[in-house]
């Protein structure tokens, strides 16, 4: 099953929540630390600084997330030469 991080919107706790395909809409998630219910997916961006394939130009990648009213764009600037 994979596992997400999710971080509280109130108290910015960061915690992993497993999340079974099956009853991904029924997950109960909850803040562990403030008992908050309003999570945010927080979006790895370690595979895109590590990902980059020699001669590949530099990657500008948008990662972009809008869901119920997450909204995140991260810009990641290449080496400069
Ligand atoms: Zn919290």
């Amino acid at each position: 099953m994979p596992i997400y991080e999710f971080r509280c919107a109130k108290c910015e706790h960061v915690q992993e929540i497993i999340v079974s395909s099956s009853d991904s809409e029924n997950v109960e998630m909850k803040c562990n630390s403030c008992d908050g219910e309003v999570l945010e997916r927080v979006l790895s961006t370690v595979s895109y600084a590590m990902g980059r394939s020699k001669g590949a130009p530099a990657p500008n990648k948008s990662i972009k997330s809008c869901g119920e009213n997450t909204c995140g764009t991260i810009n990641i600037p290449g080496p400069t030469r």
